[in-house]
């Protein structure tokens, strides 16, 4: 017997007949003689939905406490009916929010990170024989305020739960059938990765593939959770993610991940002084804007161009606050493109290889796909293009790297 967490993503609960299939599978695994608890998201397509309620009647990007009581509406739909469809198959089941089960979380609004659970309240249901369904991407503050955990946040409420009750194994299922070399809806020849290191999986979360969210990952990896992901539709291992294992012959390139949320700001013709970099990034941090990539060219005449990347909804918030720094520093022009995305390599294996950045850039070079700016971490080599280049440059260099073939 074992203690098993399944998360079921939005398309997994999209509609009666689909959260009637899960019910049938979670039954499956109970008569396996294992317990489960079940994490879900809303119906696919209902957050944004709710997302687009708020934008009109806060008219901008919604934010702040009210949003996250609406927003967690969406997965207390999913958790009932889930529970009903079990209990009308004489499977004993309870249904329960985020703040019921007291998953307790800071109080930063819209992005909260979890900070507790309470595994007793867990085990008292399970012992007595009940499948426990749980709302995802949803918690409580110490004020009693309801929290969401950001998009994709069921995720990390599974590993959460997984990592509080000990339970043997997490595993996310969704549309996919795991984790591929990049996203299959971009790139058909992607192949599906058997395993796939922590260390990846955080780079691809991190750099925009949306199949996991990040703080899951992070989640799974601090508290050494088995976490796997497969597909809901159909039967197969899916994907694990793995500690690195020394004996495994590390392929060099292991994925593409790619962001399609920047906006690229630039400030061209500032004074080239000590201190303007501060001066540029301050007031940007001020307003709660996080910077992605930064670029400050070699200055010449005295003076220089300073380029970054924001997230897309924070565009126009940047661009005031710059047209007021360029004041203040008495010079410069400012300048801006929200049509651009980050292309990414990822591989545990690049650290000890060279080359593989000249490698990329010809590949683009060869498509004449401009680079706008590249960053290199240990393990990942990123590159801004125009927005228009998306799916070609993936296409690109998952050719150039041989991903569908076996390694
Ligand atoms: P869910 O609603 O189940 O959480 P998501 O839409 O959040 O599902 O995540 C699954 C999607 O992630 C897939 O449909 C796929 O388009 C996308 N995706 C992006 N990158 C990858 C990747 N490397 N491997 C698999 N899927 C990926
Ligand atoms: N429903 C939430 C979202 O769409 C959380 C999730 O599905 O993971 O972001
Ligand atoms: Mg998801």
């Amino acid at each position: 017997m074992a203690l098993i967490v399944q998360k079921y993503g939005g398309t997994s609960v999209g509609s009666i007949e689909r959260i009637e299939a899960v019910a049938e599978k979670v039954i499956a695994s109970k008569n396996q003689g294992h317990k489960v608890v079940v994490v879900v998201s809303a119906m696919s397509g209902e957050t944004n939905r709710l997302m687009g309620l708020a934008n009109e009647v806060q008219g901008q990007v919604a934010h702040g406490r009210e949003l996250d009581v609406l927003l967690s509406t969406g997965e207390q739909v999913t958790i009932a009916l889930l529970a009903m469809a079990l209990q009308r198959r004489n499977c004993a089941a309870i249904s329960t929010t985020g703040a019921q089960l007291n998953i307790r979380t800071d109080n930063k609004f819209n992005k909260a990170r979890i900070q507790n659970i309470d595994a007793g309240l867990l085990h008292r249901s399970l012992d007595a024989g009940k499948v426990v369904v749980v709302a995802g991407f949803q918690g409580v503050d110490d004020e009693g305020n309801i929290t969401t955990l950001g998009r994709g946040g069921s995720d990390t409420t599974a590993v959460a739960v997984a990592a509080a009750i000990k339970a043997d194994e997490c595993q996310i299922y969704t549309d996919v059938n795991g984790v591929y070399t990049t996203d299959p809806r971009v790139e058909p020849n992607a192949r599906r990765l058997d395993s796939v290191t922590f260390e990846e999986m955080l780079e691809m979360a991190s750099l925009g593939s949306k199949v996991l969210q990040i703080r899951a990952v992070e989640f799974a990896g601090k508290y050494d959770v088995p976490l796997r992901v497969l597909s809901t539709f159909s039967e197969g291992p899916g994907t694990l993610i793995t500690l690195e294992d020394e004996s495994m012959e590390d392929p060099l390139v292991s994925g593409i991940a790619f962001n399609r949320d920047e906006a690229q700001l630039t400030v061209k013709g500032v004074p080239d002084r000590p201190g303007v970099a501060a001066h540029i990034l301050g007031p940007i941090a001020d307003k709660n804007i996080e910077v992605d990539m930064i670029v400050q060219n070699v200055g010449s005449d005295g003076t220089t161009d300073f380029t970054f990347t924001v997230h897309r909804n924070d565009y126009e918030r940047g661009m005031e606050v710059l047209e007021n720094t360029v004041v203040e520093l008495g010079g410069g022009e400012v300048g801006g493109d929200p049509h651009i995305v980050k292309l990414s390599l990822v591989g545990v294996g690049m650290r000890s290889h060279a080359g593989i950045a000249s490698r990329m850039f010809t590949a683009l070079a060869q498509e004449k796909i401009n680079i706008r700016m590249i960053s290199t971490s240990e393990i990942k080599i990123s590159v801004v293009v125009d927005e228009k280049y998306l799916e070609l440059g993936v296409r690109v260099l998952h050719e150039a790297f041989e991903l569908d073939q076996e390694k």
